[in-house]
């Protein structure tokens, strides 16, 4: 078979997982074989130059479910680029600081500043979409394919913790979070279900993505909120200021957000998180590092999937996590 062929292949394969999962909440395969097969069709197209229409490397999600009304997002929502060992994540880091000397030598009388890094847990849930026009809670979507997902505004009402009113009433903002089943709520759940759910990620997914929201509120659910992706009234210097501000809104924040100055920080602060995620009452597929400042993410953009000013460091699946933490990865 040559390079084309088992492109073709992988790229059916893919997609034919990405609707299991995306769609019908329902993954066939287990992530680390997903992204198995995923950087293969990444190192394939890199080695040929070409990328076929309908590859995942240039998607975001999957496709939308009928019965729900769409939601055409105000800013796109993105995917997140992922690293998985010490070298990509230095290469990542390597390219924001090329790409910040780059746009220095071309505006040197307005350089950016030297980079500061935040480190988030990523929450592995359903990605919200909430809309609030002049203080009030009117839309709440699924991410679907980046532009436009599915209307879930009845679904996403039964989170208690979800405020349906803010006291911020300047206009029309859209912030983003995750949808999660803490793992204590979904043990109780399962102690009295006829049909016990597996996996906290999938039973927040097709809790929210029920047509009955009645179904929603039993499995009781939460949210972590972590951006502010569309404001027609409101910029943030940085990162800071945007998480203060849903503080102030509040909206339910983790309490883990570190900030760090330098890289070895981050890499440090890696090893912490490895460690704290089995006391965590909720799934974690890993963490993500942002560049703090906002004029600095302005200057890097996005690439078609996902934004160059942020990454993923994705941990092994959770079935693995003792073998992952006794053998551990060498940073
Ligand atoms: P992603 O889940 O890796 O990253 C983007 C998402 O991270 C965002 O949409 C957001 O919801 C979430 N997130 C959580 N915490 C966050 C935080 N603090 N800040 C920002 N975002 C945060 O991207 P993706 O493209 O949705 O999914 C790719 C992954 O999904 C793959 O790596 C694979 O593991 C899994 N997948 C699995 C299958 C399968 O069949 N098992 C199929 C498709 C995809």
């Amino acid at each position: 078979m040559d390079a084309r062929q088992r492109m073709e292949q992988l790229v059916e394969q893919l997609n034919h997982y990405s609707y299991h999962y995306y769609t019908l909440d329902q993954p066939l395969i287990s992530d680390k074989e997903y992204d198995a097969l995923y950087d293969e069709l990444t190192a394939l197209e890199a080695e040929t130059g070409v990328t076929l229409p309908d590859s995942p490397t240039i998607r975001v999600g999957g496709e939308l479910l009928e019965g729900f009304k769409p939601h055409r997002h105000l800013a796109p929502l993105w995917s997140l680029d992922k690293a998985q060992n010490e070298e990509q994540l230095l290469n990542w880091n390597g390219r924001v600081q090329r790409l910040i000397a780059d746009y220095n030598s071309k505006n040197p009388d307005h350089p950016l500043p030297d980079p500061t890094y935040v480190v988030e847990l990523k929450f592995d849930g359903l990605t919200l979409n909430l809309t609030y026009s002049d203080g009030k809670l009117v839309q709440a979507s699924t991410r679907g394919n980046g532009a436009v997902g599915e209307g879930i505004l009845a679904q996403v009402k039964t989170i208690k913790s979800v405020p349906l009113t803010i006291p911020y009433r300047e206009g029309t903002i859209e912030v983003q979070g995750e949808g999660i089943m803490n793992l204590s709520v979904l043990s109780k759940y399962n102690e009295t279900a006829a049909e016990p759910l597996k996996n906290a990620r999938n039973a927040a997914a097709g809790a929210l993505r029920n047509l009955n929201p009645k179904t929603t509120a039993e499995r009781k659910l939460s949210a972590f909120f972590y951006n502010v992706g569309y404001s027609d009234n409101i910029q943030f210097a940085d990162h800071r200021e945007m998480m203060d501000f849903l503080k102030e809104n509040r909206f339910k924040v983790n309490p883990y957000i570190t900030y760090h100055n330098d890289f070895a920080q981050v890499m440090e602060e890696l090893h912490q998180i490895v460690e704290r995620r089995s006391t965590l009452d909720y799934l974690i597929d890993g963490a993500v590092i942002k560049i703090t400042d906002m004029r600095i993410r302005e200057a890097l953009g996005y690439t078609d999937k996902f934004p160059r000013w942020a990454v993923a460091f994705k941990f092994e699946a959770e079935e693995t996590t003792t073998i992952l933490e006794s053998v551990s990865w060498n940073v």
